[in-house]
């Protein structure tokens, strides 16, 4: 999810999309440019969408990384990201991509479920929460956009079931967004706690080992009903995760995890 500024919000591609306006468009299996969407894309995966796409495949974070992602350190930016790898074949397929469609598409990632509608995080500096802009960018060849059916945002995040992904990937911005300044310093971003942040948000099985199996909560106060929820939802571990990350990394307050005096 890209993050936008207000200065440049209006310069951006495409139309942007404002929770009541509308847009035409449908996608389906007898469309002439059906599946060709699914090639030589740069895609971002986002840690909800790491953790959907594991339990699906029945992989380890580990693995699914050393098979199907690249790990990027972009300039500028103090925290890796995860890009999809394509196939090596001439089109650089999606490793995902099917002749009958996509085969992951139940657990899709979140670019892919709302596409060609893009979701981007304007930053408020004032509270460092993300607000969520919609643009409405199809390729060119993308022949769905002259399908009669009409959306709004709200209505086409609705039908792709993409509300959970949305609101996990602003809420990962907001942490991305911190990461703009160095939070390592001499220990560089590769360092163990760059690896302990990565490994909070990419890798659910690790992290909950890390917190049930260290002396993480002898360090650190967490209610018990929490406690006792982590240990079996991966989409709360998720989220602690990210408040893990605020307080390790940045010492930032957390209303679930207390430092024990
Ligand atoms: S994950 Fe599925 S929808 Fe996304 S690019 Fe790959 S094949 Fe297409
Ligand atoms: S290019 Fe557009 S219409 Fe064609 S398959 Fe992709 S999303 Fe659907």
């Amino acid at each position: 999810m890209k993050a936008v500024s207000s200065r440049q919000i209006d310069q951006l591609p495409g139309r942007r999309l404002q929770p009541d306006d509308t847009f035409t468009f449908r996608c389906h299996a007898d469309i002439a440019c059906f599946n060709r969407c699914c090639r030589n894309l740069n895609l971002f995966l986002y840690p909800y969408d790491v953790l959907r796409l594991t339990r699906h495949l029945g992989m380890t974070a580990d693995r699914f990384i050393e098979e199907y992602a690249d790990i990027v350190l972009r300039p500028e930016q103090f925290f890796p990201e995860l890009v999809l790898r394509m196939a090596a074949d001439a089109e650089h397929t999606c490793p995902f991509l099917t002749a009958g469609g996509c085969a992951v598409y139940r657990h899709r990632p979140d670019t892919c479920r709302t596409f060609p509608v893009e979701q981007g995080a304007l930053f408020h500096p004032e509270t460092g929460r993300a607000e969520p802009v919609f643009f409405f960018r199809p390729p060119d060849f993308c022949e769905g956009r002259h399908e009669p059916t009409t959306w709004t945002v709200p209505a086409w995040t609705r039908d792709q079931d993409a509300e959970t992904y949305h609101r996990m990937s602003r809420r990962w911005a907001e942490i991305r967004h911190l990461f703009q300044a160095d939070p390592w310093g001499a220990e560089g971003p590769e360092g163990a706690r760059a690896r302990m942040a990565f490994m909070a948000a990419y890798n659910m099985d690790r992290f909950r080992a890390f917190i049930f199996e260290s002396s993480f909560f002898k360090r650190y106060r967490v209610k018990a009903a929490l406690k006792k929820k982590l240990r079996t939802s991966d989409e709360a571990l998720l989220q602690f995760g990210f408040e893990w990350i605020r307080l390790f990394v940045w010492q930032m307050p957390s209303r679930s995890i207390r430092p024990r005096r």
